[in-house]
């Protein structure tokens, strides 16, 4: 090799050096800040477009960090998911919205709150143990958001876990619906009564020419298998009307509400018109 390519190989082995340090100390500050309240949570909520009506919204867990400020989940969830800090990321998330929930109830909003659940958890014994603990002793009203790619890695402790939460009155949401690994078989099998298009398919919607055919054949097929379907990514009216005329259920996105702090929520929901 010329040296300058061995210069530019120095340079990338330098920058992966780098960025792995940068991952490893943002791995160990994780499990601090979970003690620590740096983590914080925020809520989108979900409208239902015949009953006009919000009926549930979406935790998306938020972490303050010391120094760095604001990071988002996309840089610490994966780092999480491979420490095992998500097991206590994610117990955590859960009694800060059964918490939160009760908040909602005494200002008269009674929501359903869906939490993501990463694929680790779903083979996780201890984790659904818990789990059904804390929604029994509350009596919360809550919905597990799962990805089909979450499923592949153990499939029948997985689908075995998720009718337990279903037989607990947890509402599983299939999140991410045609971005990643997407099989029938599993879409079959599944306890979900909540599917959820990526928003992928959503973003364009107006302005593509088969985002539309894809999200129509999506919400006949999740209605076939009695499912309801929630757009993900709404953030025109074109969008919406569009949504609603093809019999999508619910929808989810920055027209309605970027996702906001509990106080926010409360007075969103205290507003009169939401559409
Ligand atoms: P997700 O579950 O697909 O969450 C939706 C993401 O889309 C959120 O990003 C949200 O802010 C964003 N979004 C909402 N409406 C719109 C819109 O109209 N347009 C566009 N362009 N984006 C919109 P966020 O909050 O950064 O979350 C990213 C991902 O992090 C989530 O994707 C989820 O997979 C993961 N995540 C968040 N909180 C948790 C958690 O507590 N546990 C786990 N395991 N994962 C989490
Ligand atoms: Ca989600
Ligand atoms: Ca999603
Ligand atoms: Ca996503």
């Amino acid at each position: 090799a010329d040296a300058r390519s061995e210069r530019v190989a120095v340079a990338r082995d330098v920058n992966a050096g780098a960025a792995s340090i940068d991952r490893a100390q943002l791995a160990s500050d994780l499990t601090i800040a979970i003690d620590a309240e740096e983590l914080f949570l925020q809520y989108q909520p979900k409208v239902h477009l015949r009953r006009q009506e919000i009926t549930s919204v979406e935790a998306l867990v938020r972490w303050n960090h010391a120094t760095r400020g604001l990071v988002l989940p996309s840089d610490f969830i994966p780092i999480a998911e491979e420490s095992r800090d998500i097991v206590a990321l994610t117990l955590w998330t859960i009694r800060r919205s059964i918490r939160d929930q009760r908040t909602l109830a005494a200002h008269g909003h009674e929501l359903r709150i869906f939490i993501n659940i990463a694929g680790v958890l779903l083979a996780d014994a201890r984790f659904v143990r818990t789990v059904c603990a804390l929604v029994e002793t509350s009596g919360a009203r809550l919905g597990f958001e799962i990805t089909e790619t979450s499923v592949i890695r153990d499939p029948e402790s997985a689908i075995a876990n998720l009718k337990i939460f279903a037989d607990i009155g947890i509402v599983i949401a299939i999140d991410d619906y045609g971005a990643g690994l997407s099989s029938l078989a599993y879409l079959k099998q599944l306890p979900a009564r909540e599917l959820k298009i990526d928003k992928l398919f959503v973003t364009q919607l107006t302005s593509s020419n088969r985002d539309p055919l894809i999200v129509r054949s999506t919400i006949d097929l999740a209605h076939a298998l009695e499912m309801e379907v929630v757009a993900e990514g709404v953030e025109t009216q074109a969008a919406m009307a569009l949504l609603s005329v093809m019999g999508c259920d619910m929808i989810q996105g920055f027209l309605i509400s970027r996702p906001i702090n509990l106080d926010a929520l409360i007075h969103f929901l205290a507003e009169e018109k939401h559409l």
